[in-house]
């Protein structure tokens, strides 16, 4: 990938995080963490380092108010110690009292990454294994697997009314062979995002790796999209002068004609007659459409393009009284203009699930880093001396952790004297990521003594690979007495 483009499919390390911060609009997540009640020690330790709009979820946090918070595994290989960081930060929310959903991306693996559908069952198996053993409660949450989850694949549907081909292309790089069930998987994936809030809208945040802000983008985008009273909030949410009023309000006139005139053209037409039938002066119109667009909103766009295709009475019954709500919401707000651009969000949610709409909040996202290999490099699934595997024998973890790479100097003494690069160990990211847990003090310990040459690299493995080692015992044995447990919970896993 390249600099403008994130590819959550490819295997590219994002060595320059801080490109994220300024081209893609991700903020630090130093600047949130004031306001994160008991923050994780991941995110103390800026291994989880950027969000997207986090401080919703953060304020529902400390005000006990509904949030959620999910994650998706594509079961394309053994869970390992890279995975762990999101397993951890799923059960972490779960434990702060957020809603957790933890799902199986089976559809997804299949489709874009081609896997058979009994690799899937047994990778599936595998994550969920290690999920509920590093404290995932599945009375308190929810699991499940695309692939049997009807309200997502309806939500998907839905949602892929609202996205075309050529915004897809742009996204995740499709092309024209780009298969159909590849598309299919990007929309379940937005829908996965969203389903959180199906019953009812409220924070939501995904933990993700950088690589998968594409999808973070899209689904926010979509959420937005999602509101048939877009429109309203679009102009609430920046100025509009007189002209613009005026404009807007005879948008809204012309609508109302046109639901009341018997002669109106069906469906297809809804659109031109629409703006054949606004008076306003052309100049103002593009000013307005162009600030809409700035807003992210398609001018007056009451489903019509949706419906072109499915003109049944019933579905154009439903334009209509679309129409109709857009029409009484702006009568209503039309003092409204100046608020804020959060009262006017809340504003437009508000309204929007008073008529049966959905109401989503745009979701957020936390970023952290990806694990360096124990070799080196980028730790990859498909370099088994790169990662340790939650299911790997304890002691090959010991013998993989006894044998990584360091950041030590070539010789002891220049170790004494110039400490060890701790920040570029990928023995140290163990001891930060994992083997000292909670306990900051431990963590910055081994630091300390690193690079203030207190710390030589052999005994500073053999203690990381000691912990490992006990890690990856208690870690199995907890899996073992899941497995037992599995077949009770409510998720099927065979396909
Ligand atoms: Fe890494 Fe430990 Fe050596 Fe420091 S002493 S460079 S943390 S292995």
């Amino acid at each position: 990938a390249d600099e403008a483009t994130l590819d959550p499919w490819g295997s590219s390390t994002i060595a320059d995080y801080r490109k994220l911060f300024e081209q893609f609009g991700i903020e630090e997540f130093d600047e949130v963490l004031p306001e994160v009640p008991n923050p994780h020690y991941l995110m103390r330790r800026g291994v989880i380092f950027g969000h997207r709009d986090y401080r919703p979820v953060a304020e529902a946090m400390r005000n006990d108010d509904p949030f959620a918070a999910l994650s998706g595994f594509m079961p394309t290989g053994d869970p390992h110690i890279g995975h762990k960081l999101v397993f951890d930060e799923i059960i972490w929310h779960q434990q702060q009292g957020g809603d957790a959903y933890a799902l199986i991306a089976d559809l997804e693996a299949h489709s874009a990454r081609g896997l058979s559908w009994d690799e899937i069952d047994e990778h599936a198996t595998n994550y969920l294994l290690s999920l509920l053993a590093l404290g995932f409660d599945p009375d308190e949450g929810t699991l499940y697997r695309q692939s049997d989850n009807r309200e997502v694949q309806d939500l998907a549907f839905e949602l892929g009314a609202e996205a075309n081909f050529s915004e897809l292309q742009a996204i995740y790089d499709f092309d024209g062979e780009t298969d159909i069930s590849h598309m299919q998987s990007v929309v379940t994936q937005m829908a996965d995002i969203l389903y959180p809030q199906l019953d009812e809208p409220k924070p939501t945040v995904i933990p993700v790796g950088p690589d998968q802000d594409p999808h973070m983008r899209l689904a926010r985008d979509l959420a937005a999209r999602m509101r048939y009273f877009g429109v309203t909030e679009a102009f609430a949410s920046f100025e509009a002068d007189g002209v613009e009023r005026t404009l807007l309000r005879q948008a809204y006139d012309a609508r109302e004609d046109y639901a009341e005139d018997a002669d109106r053209p069906r469906c297809g037409e809804a659109a031109d007659w629409l703006r054949e039938h606004q008076p306003a002066p052309a100049d103002a119109r593009e000013s307005v459409v162009a600030k809409l667009d700035e807003a992210g909103k398609e001018p007056l766009r009451p489903r019509i393009r949706f419906l072109d295709r499915n003109a049944t009475d019933e579905a154009f019954e439903a334009l209509i009284e679309a129409i109709d709500g857009e029409k009484r919401v702006y009568d209503e707000h039309i003092d409204t203009f100046d608020l804020d651009h959060a009262e006017a969000e809340e504003l437009a949610r508000q309204v929007e699930l008073d008529n049966g709409g959905y109401g989503f909040q745009p979701p957020s996202s936390i970023y952290h880093r990806f694990m360096t290999g124990l070799t080196g490099g980028k730790m990859s699934s498909s370099i088994p001396a790169s990662h340790i595997s939650l299911l790997d024998d304890p002691e090959d973890g010991y013998d993989k952790v006894k044998s990584a790479t360091t950041g030590g100097r070539s010789t002891a003494e220049e170790q004494r004297e110039k400490g060890g690069k701790a920040d570029e160990c990928p023995v140290y990211e163990l001891y930060a990521y994992l083997l000292s847990g909670d306990d900051d003090e431990f963590a910055k310990e081994v630091y300390d003594e690193c690079v203030g040459g207190e710390r030589l690299c052999g005994g500073c493995k053999e203690q990381a690979a000691e912990l490992m080692e006990q890690f990856l015992e208690e870690h199995q044995e907890k899996r073992a007495e899941w497995e037992d447990k599995l077949a009770e919970l409510d998720i099927d896993l065979d396909s």
